[in-house]
């Protein structure tokens, strides 16, 4: 009887370990974006304005607008990154205190 309790118990563990790793994967937020030029320069060629203007601007370089709700344009910033031909655009997600993109 103790086996099986043991057992019920791992399994539930596990199950729960699962669940919270798929649930904290699907909540992850982008919390900021900036300008990465630590090994390329901003080549000012407007594509990511071009992607997300709501979150991007290119009057010289790119800057980055204030006050945007980045959850609100998650896939246009990850486009945007993806899509930087230089790989300057860089943003962190939850919080974690580094560039969280490598393109
Ligand atoms: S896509 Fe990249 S290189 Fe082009 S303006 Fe935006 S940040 Fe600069």
């Amino acid at each position: 009887m103790q086996r099986k309790e043991a057992a019920f118990y791992l399994v539930q563990r596990f199950y729960f370990c699962i669940h919270h790793v798929v649930q904290r994967k699907c909540s992850m937020a982008i919390t900021k974006v900036w300008l990465d030029e630590t090994e390329n320069e901003c080549t000012m060629c407007g594509a990511c304005e071009a992607v997300a203007d709501s979150v991007f601007s290119v009057p010289e370089k790119m800057v980055v607008k204030k006050n945007v709700d980045f959850s609100k344009f998650e896939t246009e910033i990850k486009e945007a990154a993806e899509g930087c031909p230089v790989a300057t655009i860089a943003f962190e997600v939850d919080g974690s205190g580094k560039r969280d993109n490598k393109y």
